[in-house]
């Protein structure tokens, strides 16, 4: 005997143990997993006859039918599913049943750590596959033939230490799972499971929507009828055995809207994209003509747990004629929009097309076109007519548009600038960058951001309280990507952007800067002799009338902000960080830029030495940034105690 894995003995222990009602899941499951093997055969088979006869489609004899069929048996209280798919070698049947699958999107947990709604969550909503069949099955037997091979193996386990595998006989290619079912206890009838009906409501429920059909053998009396013609005729009754397909295999995608129910579309998803919580927006899109195509796509209400990683996949699932040619087709989506999920089905797809060809169909291209402004207009509409959703969403997925702008150095900027949204200094709640814009007031030459790692400080900030005491809100940038995207903007409505703690931003009127010219012609000397004394970064010090309370501030000179100083600072990035420059600027109506004259034109040196450290120790320390002569600046402060 093999052993299971450690992550597979523990969801194995949680899936037996569980206490979750809805163990129908499992045939769901299982369905779900034979029509993924009957795509496999399909794409072969197209690939197989593309090549073989010239990309003419079919070759000349007509290929077998790919099917589910569902059986069970009563007395022996076994139920049945097989499929002809691709099937699995012995090595497959080891690793892939032998393993869980999912154990990255899943924290993998004891029973008796998992509460029971999380239970309800894991096992219900999101499936946990193959092992599901263990929720109602005692033991688990799945004989496997792989397609184009000519041995077959059959796996047998009780899904608590191992499994066994074995080789074994099976007719053509495809799998058999015989599941025998549990007996009956206080919590759950599992012979219900056993009945023709049972099942049928079942495969309705949860399998309808599968493209392959799914048979279920039935057998039942009925009259014989009448013979033609016969004049004496006593009723007769006859037993027979019929073999039915049970689910409607219209694709949910390309059933009209109206016929679908919202509960429909969810389970889809959640079945399908294996995630646990339902969508946040459904959209389905359909053209019929000389290019025809179904479109279904979801934007998911939180991100999945690899979204915001390098190995997440953007890409929507690709079928042609029902056979299902690309898992993930990047090609169709943009990547701002990389956490869509959905399915594109077209017909008019060329059934050869390559995942690598995908990318330059014109057809597909133009789908994908379609798709994007379908998407832009889905969000538009939220924005605008959904707040709280947009705020939500905005939430969870806002990151992906800022690093799109950011990324593409500015040619998304048109198409994205509206999805952004930003906290304020003086607002509440988010606002986008068309709202701001409308409330500034009239005197406000730009928008204005401001940069820093916690929104509550940021506000606290001089360079920031300088703008709001004039009545301009701030837009707060807390994480590097919202700065660098704003950088990329430059410029919104025809109106630039600027950081506040940037030396060019001019705010004043004329009579402020008349007496900034004034202050600076009339303090030049002790300007310079105060710019001499400080660390090199600090290319000038001079006078300025953006602040009222505090006494100084820095500015950044150049194109190095202070948001992007600090990140990178926070890097700890040595090489290739650009060199930053600072402005001190100093306040001309504090009492303390009295005393600092005073100082000057006494002669006591010593004592503008200690003002300026400790002026640009804390200017540096009220913008979140190190104070580069340390030594210099606690001196200064202790004399000064
Ligand atoms: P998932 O289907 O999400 O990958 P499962 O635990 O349900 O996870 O199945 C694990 C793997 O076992 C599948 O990915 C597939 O490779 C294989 N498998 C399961 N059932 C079948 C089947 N009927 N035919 C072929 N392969 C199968």
């Amino acid at each position: 005997m093999k052993e299971f894995k450690t992550e597979s003995k523990k969801i194995l222990d949680l899936v037996i143990n569980s206490i979750y009602s809805t163990k129908e899941v499992f045939l769901r499951e299982l369905i779900s997993n034979a029509s993924d093997s009957l795509d496999k055969v399909a794409l072969k088979r197209a690939e197989e006859s593309a090549t073989s006869a010239g990309g003419a489609g079919n070759t000349a004899d007509s290929p077998e039918e790919l099917f589910i069929e569902l059986s069970f048996d009563y007395d022996a209280r076994t139920i049945t599913v097989s499929d002809n798919g691709i099937g699995m070698t012995a090595e497959q049947l080891e690793t892939d049943l032998g393993t869980i699958a999912h154990s990255s999107s899943l924290e993998v947990k004891s029973a008796e750590e998992v509460k029971e709604n999380e239970e309800t969550d894991i096992i219900g909503q999101f499936g946990v596959g193959f092992y599901s069949s263990f929720m109602v099955a005692d033991n688990v037997t799945v004989t496997s033939r792989a397609y184009g091979s000519d041995e077959a193996n059959q796996w047998y386990s009780d899904g608590i230490e191992g499994f066994t595998i074995e080789p074994a006989a099976r007719e053509n290619h495809g799998t058999d799972v015989v599941l025998h079912l549990r007996s009956n206890d206080a919590a759950t009838d599992y012979t219900k499971f056993l009945s023709y009906p049972a099942l049928e409501e079942l495969v309705k429920r949860y399998s309808d929507y599968i493209r392959y059909p799914i048979y279920l053998e039935t057998t039942g009396r009925r009259e014989v009828p009448r013979p033609a013609g016969a004049r004496r005729w006593e009723p007769t009754f006859e037993e027979y055995t019929e073999r039915r397909v049970l689910n409607s295999m219209v694709p949910i995608w390309t059933k009209p809207r109206a016929e679908v129910t919202q509960q429909e579309y969810n389970s889809f998803y959640m079945n399908e994209f294996q995630d646990p919580h339902p969508p946040l927006r459904t959209i389905t899109m359909h053209a019929r003509g000389s290019h025809s195509c179904d479109v279904l796509l979801y934007i998911p209400s939180e991100p999945s747990g690899d979204f915001y990683s390098r190995d997440y996949k953007k890409g929507l699932k690709l079928y042609s004629s029902g056979v299902l040619i690309d898992e993930q087709s990047s090609a169709l989506i943009p990547e701002y929009f990389g956490f869509v999920r959905g399915v594109v089905d077209s017909p008019d797809l060329s059934l050869n097309l390559s995942r690598e060809g995908a990318q330059d169909d014109p057809f597909l291209l133009d789908i994908a076109k379609q798709i994007d402004k379908r998407l832009q207009h889905e969000l538009d509409v939220m924005r605008d007519e959904e707040r709280d959703t947009y705020v939500e969403f905005y939430s969870n997925f806002g990151r992906t548009f800022k690093f799109a702008i950011y990324a593409t150095f500015g040619a998304l900027n048109e198409q994205l600038e509206n999805y952004l949204m930003f906290f304020t200094a003086l607002k509440d709640e988010p606002v986008t960058l068309k709202e701001y814009r409308e409330a500034m007031p009239a005197n406000q030459p730009c928008l204005l951001f401001a940069s820093g790692n916690e929104a509550d400080k940021l506000e606290a900030s001089p360079s920031v309280k300088a703008v709001t005491d004039k009545g301009f809100d701030v837009l707060l940038c807390s994480e590097s990507v919202d700065e660098f995207s704003l950088m990329t903007l430059r410029e919104y409505a025809g109106l630039p952007i600027k950081n506040v703690a940037s030396d060019d931003l001019v705010l004043d009127d004329a009579d402020d800067l008349a007496m900034m010219e004034r202050v600076d012609a009339e303090n030049a000397e002790l300007f310079s002799f105060m710019r001499d004394l400080l660390p090199s970064d600090v290319v000038q010090v001079r006078s300025t009338t953006r602040l009222s309370s505090v006494p100084a501030c820095i500015t950044a000179k150049g194109p190095v902000s202070l948001g992007m100083e600090k990140y990178f600072t926070s890097t700890g990035e040595e090489s290739g960080r650009p060199q930053v420059r600072h402005a001190l600027e100093v306040n001309p109506t504090h009492h303390v830029f009295e005393t600092l004259k005073q100082a000057f034109a006494d002669g006591d040196r010593d004592k503008v030495t200690r003002y300026a450290h400790v002026l640009y120790g804390q200017a540096m320390l009220a913008e979140g940034l190190e104070i580069k002569n340390m030594k210099a600046y606690s001196q200064a402060v202790y004399s000064l105690m």
